[in-house]
């Protein structure tokens, strides 16, 4: 109903082409989402908690003898809505609730997530490459060197990489799953975290990356994402800032052939492909992301199967939002919406609604009013769809059709806008807005 007033779409308008049209989620796939995200909260709660304790019970729980539909137990339903959307169940590991760096410490001296010089993306590669080896050469100058990196490629592979350019040393970990390319940042500053402290004598170190979202992560208090991963690295952090060490974090920019950050961007390549590697497991930070993904991919399923029943089915099979379709005036926006979804004021959607006696069109007796009628036929705009024509003819669209005419079947997008308006323009001088 609240869909129905917010597109100025008809009460008999079908319920999927409105959500399909708003870009709403139907509320049962949105509710799939929310027991998603919220079995990833329970799973990075405390072992002690009961909460999380019945998730893990629950693992033999998932093929019960018989639920009652409407009374299912909470876990069990997240875990079905995750079998639903193909999604790994979330592993029960507990998070702190609190980062280990206490308040009076500040972690901003040691990581800079910024360079010394300000400059922008129209700065050329070479002045940039001259500003980071003065850098390196006067800020850094007795440090020693260490570059991370990561990458990914699809489907799901993910690799880090750290280069000790003074050890001439290249280490790299791989792992796989639904991960985003921060964990393979972080991942890669973890792990050359953990090689320091194990393997060097306590010396000054400046570690570069090229991941400025993940300094900047590392320098908030309360990380949302990656918590896990961003609480190891504080703990090491705040090892390796104490004297005898001396460690700093340093943002470099990427692609501008500062030869370490070529080579661990390189190695990080490369391991994506070897299959002797060491293989971690990172947090699943990326899980509520995944849980979203997942349920608009569920719902476009869905819509293509079902939408090409509906007049929409014509215009878009998915989802996916059609800003060329939307006009800045709110009277015309609701008249393409409801030429689109197929359920306008005109005499033939009345008559079947039983509103009116006859379904004639008002100047052609003994014809149907539909929408193709008024747009295509009636002889009452002639002259206006003649000075469409002669527009759409100008775009390069030679064939008239309601298809066309609301956007569909042209693949550029500037075209297809300009479509559009060349049709608002004919049915706001048609003057049939209030009937549409
Ligand atoms: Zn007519």
């Amino acid at each position: 109903m609240a869909l129905h007033i917010a597109l100025g779409a008809f009460k008999s308008t079908p319920i999927i082409s409105s959500h399909a049209e708003s870009g709403v989620m139907p509320f049962s796939i949105y509710c799939m989402e929310l027991d998603c995200r919220l079995l990833h909260r329970i799973s990075a709660l405390p072992s002690s908690h009961p909460v999380s304790s019945l998730y893990c019970l629950s693992t033999v729980l998932r093929q019960p003898p018989t639920w009652p539909r409407v009374r299912l137990p909470y876990i069990i339903r997240s875990i079905r809505a995750c079998h639903t959307l193909s999604l790994d169940l979330p592993r029960p590991v507990p998070v702190a609730p609190l980062p280990p760096v206490p308040p009076s410490k500040d972690l901003s001296p040691y990581v800079t997530p910024y360079f010394p010089v300000p400059f922008s993306k129209s700065t050329y590669a070479v002045l940039v490459r001259q500003l980071y080896y003065s850098m390196d050469s006067s800020v850094y100058k007795d440090f020693l060197r260490i570059y991370t990196d990561g990458s990914h490629s699809l489907p799901s592979s993910f690799a880090s990489a750290a280069y000790f350019e003074d050890l001439s040393i290249c280490q790299t970990w791989s792992f796989s799953g639904q991960y985003d390319v921060l964990t393979a940042e972080l991942i890669a500053i973890l792990q050359a975290l953990e090689f320091i402290r194990t393997f060097l004598q306590p010396q000054s170190v400046v570690l570069y990356t090229d991941s400025q979202s993940a300094l900047t992560l590392l320098l908030s208090d309360r990380p949302v994402t990656h918590v896990r991963t961003v609480h190891a690295i504080m703990e090491h952090l705040l090892f390796l800032v104490t004297p005898p060490w001396h460690l700093r974090l340093q943002w470099i920019p990427s692609h501008v052939s500062i030869r370490g950050n070529k080579i661990a961007d390189a190695a990080a390549k490369r391991a994506l492909t070897s299959s002797t590697l060491v293989h971690v497991t990172p947090d699943s930070a990326t899980f509520p992301k995944l849980a979203r993904s997942a349920c608009i991919s569920h719902w476009n399923a869905h819509l293509a199967t079902t939408l090409p029943a509906s007049h929409l089915g014509c215009f878009r099979s998915d989802a996916s939002e059609h800003p060329w379709a939307r006009h800045p005036y709110g009277d015309i926006d609701v008249a393409i919406t409801r030429l689109r979804l197929g359920q306008t004021g005109l005499a033939s959607h009345l008559y079947r609604l039983g509103m009116i006696e006859h379904p004639w069109c008002c100047w052609c007796p003994q014809v149907e009013e539909t929408i193709e009628h008024l747009m295509l036929w009636c002889p009452r705009f002639h002259s206006l769809r003649t000075l469409l024509r002669e527009r759409l003819s100008s775009l390069g669209v030679l064939s008239l059709s309601l298809h066309t005419l609301l956007g569909g079947g042209i693949e550029d997008p500037r075209l297809r806008e300009r479509v559009v308006r060349c049709t608002s323009d004919f049915i706001q001088k048609s003057r049939q807005l209030s009937r549409i």
